[in-house]
């Protein structure tokens, strides 16, 4: 398997996100999304893919909040905001309240836009190591930036192949008690027929990337995946280079404390009108709120949390795995998966992009990115060569 190039993510230990996307727990509804995003004192909003009730973790969610935001501090006339984070939702809210004639000042902990977008070249081409596609494509604002960008895009279909079996588990999870886990629902299957683990690796772990005892039952399995999906040839850079266009940016600004004061805010000692937060809720925790956050934000937070989902990208000199556009291998052990994406098509060169979920990521990721890749190509892809 002669790899010549590679690259490996490494979301659950990144400080700026600490995960891959919002969830939520057994003990959490979409209306906690809400709560969270409700602004606070008329100077703070919190917003992000976290915040949307019904497209949660996707990138036009993301985009669709940070608009949100940024029209409530219009509408409550604030003409000068500080904006956290350079993520999609930053940069949205900021583009928004600009071209509202709001000053809007960017504050990025890295020393780069986009936050869980990011392309990155990879043996002579440019992957994105986090959102690739264009979910709910008909109905997403960024499809339709894309479209006008002229970026390529190819669509996708990733049928589970278990129809019925699918429809019985999203009625028993539907069904299942108020803060009953996706677990207790599989626990409480009598006579489990023997495609289900499978399926709920493929359909659940995979989307999820998070332990199911924890999970929503009745909200854990949320929209978004397998709704006209379309995967961008590249990457999300063209669309977050198009929506940081002329903005105030500051980049290796991490921002430490939020205090609000009688007339405005104050973000790491700069005094503005209002603040706009897009910290991922990962990473929220690390911000100092003065006042705290009012008790039903942190309830709200309380009750989600972060999936590990993460992504490999390899470069080959010949093509090892079957020829078929897409595959997946499961793990040694129940709740282990992995999700292939031949990219060949790209530039030519031989591609994968494999997505990875599950406990195995404790043992596959670790050491260094060299270690990772040798781990997966012997311990996961050696099944498919
Ligand atoms: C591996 C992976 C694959 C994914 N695949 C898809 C996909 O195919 N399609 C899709 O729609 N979505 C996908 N997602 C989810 C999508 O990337 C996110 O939902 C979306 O990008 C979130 O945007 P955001 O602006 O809310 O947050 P972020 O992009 O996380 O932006 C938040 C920003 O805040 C910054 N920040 C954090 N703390 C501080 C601080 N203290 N001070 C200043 N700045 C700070 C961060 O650095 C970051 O830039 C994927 C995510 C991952 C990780």
């Amino acid at each position: 398997m002669p790899i010549t190039a590679s690259a490996v993510t490494h979301w659950a230990d990144d400080p700026w996100t600490r995960g891959s996307w919002s969830l939520i727990g057994r003990h959490g509804t979409p209306a906690d999304r809400v709560t969270l995003g409700t602004p606070i004192r008329d100077r703070i909003r919190l917003t992000g893919e976290a915040t949307h009730p019904t497209r949660a973790g996707m990138t036009h969610g993301a985009h669709e909040q940070g608009i949100a935001a940024a029209t409530w501090a219009t509408h409550h006339g604030h003409r000068d905001v500080i904006v956290v984070g350079a993520g999609i939702a930053g940069l949205a809210a900021a583009q928004h309240l600009r071209t509202h004639g709001v000053t809007a000042h960017v504050l990025e902990a890295r020393h780069r836009t986009g936050g869980r977008t990011t392309g990155t070249d990879v043996g002579g081409f440019t992957f994105d190591l986090g959102a690739n596609w264009l979910q709910q494509y008909d109905h997403n604002p960024l499809a339709r930036l894309a479209e006008q960008l002229a970026l390529p895009v190819v669509p996708t279909r990733f049928a589970s192949g278990h129809d019925e079996l699918e429809n019985e588990l999203r009625r028993r999870l539907a069904a299942a008690p108020a803060h009953a886990s996706v677990a207790d629902v599989l626990a409480a299957w009598p006579d489990p027929p023997a495609a289900l683990h499978r399926l709920v690796d493929t359909e659940i772990v995979m989307d999820t990337g998070a332990d199911l005892h924890w999970l929503s039952a009745r909200h854990g399995f949320e929209p978004g995946v397998g709704d006209g999906d379309r995967w961008i040839i590249g990457s999300y850079q063209p669309l977050v280079d198009h929506l940081a266009d002329g903005l105030d940016i500051h980049l290796g600004t991490p921002v430490r404390t939020i205090t609000d004061t009688p007339h405005g805010v104050t973000v790491d000692g700069r005094h503005t009108d209002a603040v706009i937060v897009t910290v991922p809720i990962g990473a929220l925790p690390d911000l100092t709120f003065t006042p705290p956050l009012p008790a039903a934000h942190r309830t709200a937070l309380a009750r989600l949390g972060m999936g590990r989902v993460e992504k490999i990208i390899l470069r080959a000199t010949d093509r090892f795995w079957p020829h078929t556009p897409y595959f997946r291998i499961h793990g040694p052990t129940d709740r282990s998966i992995s999700e292939w994406l031949d990219a060949t098509d790209a530039d030519g060169t031989p591609t994968l992009v494999g997505l990875l979920a599950g406990p195995w990521l404790d043992t596959l990721w670790t050491g260094t990115d060299h270690d990772i890749t040798t781990r997966v190509l012997t311990d996961v892809l050696h099944a498919a060569a």
